[in-house]
């Protein structure tokens, strides 16, 4: 299967569908270490960004996650929304006007996504954040690249869940979890779990 803007927008839609389930459970990673927030946050920016699907499509898969980064930005508040708009935006910029992707477009926007996230947060792996999920997802990717595009998906997939999975026993060193020091430890990461969750619905709509 190629990927173009509506298959982009469908992986887009089952991104939305896989946080709307998760909601409360990204709300319960939330509250002993945050605001009790992160399943709201995500899951009222993907409504929207679906909302704004149903209007229309952009012609490009880059137009579609600029849609996506933009309703993002404007409505997530609080950490997530910036990042993951971050994310989105520098995805779509990386992939310019393409109208399809190939496997080594779709690594190049995973990599423009993590070091956007990078940048504008200054977290390293490790600081158990979602760069814990997705900077070993990008690393996953690459080395399935050869394999085409599904086959990236899912290697980032499961390098992500691995990587969500290892922020439990870490002090979280960025975002509000970071004001708890040490007593943030046993407690799984709730943007590390959304970024986990978004790459396995992605490979699932791909695969
Ligand atoms: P808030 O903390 O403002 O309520 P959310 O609850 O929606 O925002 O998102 C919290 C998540 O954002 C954290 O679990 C973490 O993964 C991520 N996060 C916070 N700060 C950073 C950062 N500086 N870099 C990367 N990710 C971060
Ligand atoms: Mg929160
Ligand atoms: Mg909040």
């Amino acid at each position: 299967m190629g990927c173009g803007a509506a298959e982009m927008a469908a992986l887009l839609r089952a991104g939305a569908a896989t946080i709307e389930r998760h909601r409360v459970e990204l709300i319960d990673l939330d509250r002993p270490i945050g605001d009790a927030d992160h399943g709201e946050n995500m899951n009222r920016g993907f409504a929207a960004v679906v909302s704004t699907l149903d209007t229309a499509v952009p012609e490009t898969p880059g137009g579609v996650l600029k849609i996506a980064a933009t309703t993002l930005i404007s409505k997530v508040g609080g950490a997530a929304g910036p990042l993951y708009g971050t994310a989105f935006l520098r995805a779509a910029t990386t992939l310019g006007d393409a109208a399809e992707l190939d496997p080594p477009a779709v690594l190049a926007a995973l990599r423009a996504a993590r070091d956007g996230v990078v940048a504008r947060g200054k977290a390293e792996v490790g600081d158990a954040t979602m760069i814990d999920a997705l900077s070993p997802a990008v690393d996953a990717a690459e080395m399935a690249e050869a394999n085409g595009i599904a086959a990236m998906l899912a290697a980032a997939a499961d390098a992500a869940d691995k990587g969500a999975e290892s922020t439990t026993p870490l002090v979280a060193r960025k975002g509000r979890a970071s004001y708890l020091g040490e007593r943030s430890v046993g407690h799984l990461d709730p943007g590390a779990r959304s970024t986990a969750l978004l790459l396995r619905a992605f490979a699932e709509a791909v695969g």
